[in-house]
């Protein structure tokens, strides 16, 4: 988190707390000017947070880990032999997938056990 993401939450805390104790102060004299000003600051507050959140772009990263080493290994399709390029691999609810180039078929990539 950098400077300005901090010091911005700060300062949505600090209208929201603001907001608050004027909201307060309405329920107790001057409602009519107190009352917008608290509802202001609230919205004001709440803005900060909402794009401050939106300015962040959440992003995945999605590691292969394999037990063993790894070899240079031609990936063939199951479906029709075509040697397929690994770079087309995906992840698909955590399993290593490909799809055939040539036949459009999607499979899965299965570890082969090493003894
Ligand atoms: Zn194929």
């Amino acid at each position: 988190m950098s400077i300005k993401v901090v010091l911005g939450y700060l300062a949505s805390a600090f209208l929201i707390i603001l907001g608050l104790i004027f909201a307060w102060a309405a329920s107790i004299q001057a409602a009519s000017t107190r009352l917008p000003i608290a509802i202001l600051m609230i919205s004001l507050g709440i803005g900060i947070i909402y794009i401050l959140q939106r300015r962040q772009p959440s992003q995945v990263i999605q590691k292969i880990e394999v037990s063993g080493e790894l070899k240079a290994k031609v990936i063939q399709c199951p479906f029709c032999s075509a040697s397929l390029d690994p770079s087309l691999m995906n992840i698909v609810d955590g399993v290593p997938t490909i799809r055939c180039s040539y036949c459009g078929k999607q499979f899965q990539i299965v570890e082969e056990p090493k003894w």
